[in-house]
């Protein structure tokens, strides 16, 4: 390979003019302008000219067309077919996964969507007392729900989670020789680099380890005690499980630590649900209710996990944590938007009943999903199956099996629900190909392969998505 030059190689790349020059383009032109052809052509042409480097220097040599103008016109055509669209778009999720952090965690609510279209349309008092005719606070909004629903003294919130667990820290718990005890079993890595010891470094604060990876007694935490420790912090293990030779000290152990020592307490409980999902057979995980009652001083949670609301973080407790909190001037960076807080005191508004809250809520609506709906949206799918070309029905094998789908969003991570799946089987596309088919279409559909199976999970499909499945079906045959 020392032989090979990079330049020369990609010298062989067609000129864009040239490319510009061809009759397929002029069409395009015409359509949608020279610009925006233009633009579109300059972008594939680096993007192909780094894939080609890349191949080159792990020792691969470019073959196929990559160097005609040909292969161009095919990839602007492809571009330009489906009309300009958003990047972000909607996709139909036959993962299984409920709160799929991939696929945008939680849906919202009708009442939430039609609250952040009310408020982003016009002017709100986002930060104006009405009463008092001045300068008011963005949190007031949800605070007073936040209270209702969870008890507790005080509430802020902040742009997601991860935020709400940093600004906690690092306002209360940061500074010269300040020190924070966590068990070594709880130093967690959750998806995306979020580390419990990285966020912690970074909100300026000392963590202790105490305990042993899979053992963590309550004098382990009372023998690192001393004048300089300013928290003792909770984290929920979220996206593992562990088994076998394992104590943890559970809150109400550390709350009683605390209050004997006079620490506070904080609890990062990561999905932090205001329902027990118990009854539904889900495996039991005290509710973010629970934990503000059990003495915690602080919880932190997210809210587009189980609770099923927009991305923010969730920081509820007592007057005089909640407090620095709140005047900390990197609330500033962290502060939840408009939109985000309008959809929050809509769903937050649904738990005042919580019956109500169990249909409304999509989260909460999938999760709690009976086995037989489930069976029926198949069924549904099924009967316009039936109604399909011979032809098309000829190419296909369409089955609907028994399998099991999961919560998501790190919450009970090894915990199956049962569920129902529309298996697809193609005479010419193994399930790989059948995968990424359904994946570039129109209104993409993410589905599972299970044993060389290609599986929509119905449980995470909405009615709305019946009729766009059945359409994709019919596109992908048309690939074959
Ligand atoms: C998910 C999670 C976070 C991060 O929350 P985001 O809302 O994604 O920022 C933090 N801690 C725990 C325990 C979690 O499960």
């Amino acid at each position: 390979m020392e032989n090979v030059n990079i330049n020369d190689i990609l010298r062989k790349f067609p000129k864009m003019q040239v490319i510009l020059e061809d009759k397929a383009v002029a069409k395009l032109v015409k359509e949608f302008s020279y610009d925006l052809v233009k633009e579109k052509l300059n972008e594939l042409l680096i993007s192909e000219k780094e894939k080609v480097k890349g191949m080159i220097l792990s020792g691969a040599m470019p073959e196929g067309d990559i160097f005609e103008a040909g292969h161009f016109l095919k990839l602007l055509e492809g571009f330009f077919a489906g009309g300009l669209t958003y990047s972000l778009k909607r996709v139909i999720n036959g993962t299984g996964v409920v709160v799929h952090t991939n696929l945008g965690r939680s849906i919202l609510p009708k009442s939430a969507i039609k609250n952040v279209e009310k408020i982003s349309s016009s002017y709100s008092n986002l930060e104006f007392n009405l009463e008092a005719g001045k300068r008011g606070k963005r949190h007031s909004h949800v605070e007073y729900l936040l209270k209702k629903i969870l008890f507790c003294e005080s509430a802020v919130v902040v742009n997601n989670n991860a935020a709400a667990v940093f600004i906690a820290l690092n306002s209360f718990a940061s500074g010269e020789k300040k020190e924070v005890i966590v068990s070594r079993g709880e130093l967690i890595e959750i998806g995306g680099s979020f580390r419990i010891p990285d966020i912690m470094k970074a909100s300026g604060v000392k963590l202790i380890e105490v305990g042993t990876t899979n053992k963590t007694k309550p004098a382990d935490y009372e023998v690192n005690i001393n004048g300089n420790t300013a928290l003792l912090l909770k984290v929920h293990r979220s996206n593992f499980r562990m088994t076998g030779f394992v104590q943890e000290v559970n809150p109400l152990e550390i709350v009683e630590i605390g209050k004997k020592y006079g620490i506070p307490v904080m609890e990062d409980l990561g999905s932090g649900s205001f329902v027990n999902l118990e009854k539904f057979g889900l495996p039991f995980e005290p509710t973010a209710q629970e934990v503000v009652a059990s003495g915690v001083d602080i919880v932190t949670f997210s809210g587009d996990k189980l609770l099923g609301g927009p991305q923010a973080g969730i920081i509820a407790g007592k007057n005089e944590y909640i407090e620095p909190v709140s005047k900390n001037p990197l609330g500033r960076a962290f502060r939840i938007d408009k939109m985000t807080l309008s959809a929050l005191e809509a769903v937050l508004f649904e738990y005042l009943d919580l019956n109500k809250a169990l249909k409304t809520i999509p989260t909460l609506f999938l999760l709690s999903q009976d086995l037989s709906e489930i069976k029926k949206k198949g069924s549904r799918l099924l009967n316009k199956i039936k109604k399909l070309d011979e032809m098309l029905k000829y190419m296909y094998n369409f089955k609907i099996i028994q399998d099991h789908s999961i919560v998501g969003g790190g919450a009970m991570p090894d915990y199956e629900l049962d569920t129902f799946c529309l298996s697809i089987k193609h005479s010419n596309f193994n399930a790989h190909k059948l995968s990424e088919l359904f994946r570039i279409q129109k209104i993409p559909l993410i589905g599972r392969i299970k044993n060389e199976e290609f599986l929509i999970d119905l449980r995470t499909v909405l009615d709305d998505d019946i009729n766009d499945i059945i359409y994709n079906i019919i596109s992908v045959s048309k690939m074959s």
